[in-house]
């Protein structure tokens, strides 16, 4: 097993701990869930990355989900670059946000029509605005370990980073702004079934992640979606799928394509942008007609649409459609899937391998994990030294147990067998 030299890193950590809060500009990167410090990355290039040190890895978190081509794809690199040229932002309306628009509209089956924002968290804040002043009603469900971004009201419950920091509801969400979050176990039809019983026409909208990331790879049952189609329309609420993970990452038409998901609104980021910073959210034509300026719900955005984004995310969307790369992810997928499970199993650890499509996780738990209180019996001082033992062996994985694992088109058969044989060394040390 080599050891890293991370002597740059390390450097350059403590000098941005005194600029930035933890050193970071996002928790998730200061490796808090694994201990250590973070490698801190010069360069990327296709499914590798490259660090201050000069250590190669490769990447299964690509930057947490949008470079499903790859990084620094030509392509993309060419648009940006070229869109950089002609200015980069303009304030002013742009053919480059109706070829964006028009590409979302294409590819996920319940949009009919979009607006840009810069991020996952403004899409899925826009998207409470629009179903609570398209409806009129104060309440919104959630579901226990799924997140939404940063919005006040969704940071209840929220997986992933808060839950790993064991402080779901964070010091600055008042009581009043998480009232009207009512939070339920995800899977948990019945659950579903007698919120809306209690409080049916107060509920404005039901979000969820239609296959979880944010607690790690958790699938939806049939049950728990046709629940959530059901209740809600016999409610005359609107179900928001939040796709700003699974959009453009589990088929052309995300996860509702895959699934069969007929939701009224929809909220998108990551790939959108192709490694830019983009969100949209959109649906229904006649609940978008309450934003304004066509309606009076406000939203509103400096930056959004900006060409270098639009340009991006466009040139992502359409190599995606035209190039589907979605046959060989999910063999890749199950390559990586089918390698993990032996690998574990090989060393006797309790374990359980998710997966849809390139969405990944080797759970350190002996059950099939279908919601967070499956989750959090996971054995999550085992994963921190697994994940130091891939690193040192070149592997980058998310820096958590509760993330999904990305595979990008630029990934190979051999990759995933590197992978594998790295992951059967690793499990054997931390067995051992
Ligand atoms: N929704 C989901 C499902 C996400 O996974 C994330 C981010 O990981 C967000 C929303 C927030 O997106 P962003 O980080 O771009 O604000």
């Amino acid at each position: 097993m080599t050891n890293l030299n991370l002597a740059a890193s390390h450097d350059a950590f403590a000098r941005a701990k005194q600029l930035m809060p933890g050193g970071v500009n996002s928790p998730a990167r200061a490796f808090g869930a694994v201990g250590g410090e973070p490698v801190f990355i010069a360069s990327a290039k296709g499914a590798q990355l490259f660090d201050i040190d000069g250590n190669a890895y490769l990447d299964y978190v690509g930057s947490w989900g949008p470079m499903i081509l790859g990084h620094a794809y030509p392509p993309v690199v060419d648009a940006v670059r070229s869109a950089a040229v002609g200015g980069t932002s303009f304030g002013a309306p742009t053919v480059g946000e109706n070829e964006l628009a028009s590409l979302i509209i294409e590819c996920v089956p319940s949009v009919e029509r979009v607006r840009l924002v810069n991020s996952g968290t403004e899409a899925t804040m826009s998207a409470l605005r629009l179903a609570r002043g398209f409806t009129g009603r104060p309440l919104v469900v959630k579901f226990a370990g799924n997140y939404h971004g940063h919005v006040d009201s969704l940071l209840v419950a929220a997986g992933s980073a808060a839950a790993t920091l064991g402080a779901p509801n964070s010091p600055g969400v008042t009581p009043r702004a998480a009232a009207d979050t009512l939070v339920l176990p995800y899977n948990d039809p019945a659950a579903l079934v007698a919120v809306f019983a209690e409080h049916g026409p107060q509920i404005a909208a039901v979000i969820f992640e239609p296959v979880c990331g944010n607690m790690g790879v958790v699938v939806p049952t049939k049950e728990f979606r046709d629940a959530l189609a059901t209740q809600t329309k016999q409610h005359g609420a609107l179900l928001i799928c939040d796709e700003v993970m699974t959009g453009f990452r589990l088929s052309l038409g995300g996860a509702q394509q895959l699934l069969g998901i007929t939701p009224d609104l929809t909220t998108l980021g990551k790939i959108v942008g192709g490694g830019l910073p983009v969100g949209a959210y959109g649906g229904r034509s006649d609940v978008m007609a309450h934003v304004l300026p066509e309606g009076k719900v406000f939203q509103a955005g400096t930056l959004s649409g900006n060409p270098l984004a639009t340009a991006a995310g466009a040139t992502t969307l359409r190599t995606l459609r035209d190039e589907p790369p979605y046959a060989r992810l999910d063999a890749l997928g199950e390559q990586l899937q089918t390698g993990l499970d032996q690998a574990a199993t090989a060393v006797g650890l309790p374990h359980h391998v998710a997966r849809v499509g390139s969405m990944v996780t080797l759970f350190f738990v002996d059950e099939e994990v279908t919601s967070w209180d499956v989750a959090a019996r996971c054995d999550t001082a085992l994963f921190a030294k697994y994940f130091w033992a891939m690193l040192r062996r070149g592997v980058y994985l998310p820096c958590s147990q509760y993330e999904a694992l990305f595979i990008s088109a630029a990934h190979t058969e051999s990759d995933i067998q590197r992978t594998i044989d790295a992951a059967r060394e690793s499990l054997a040390e931390v067995a051992g």
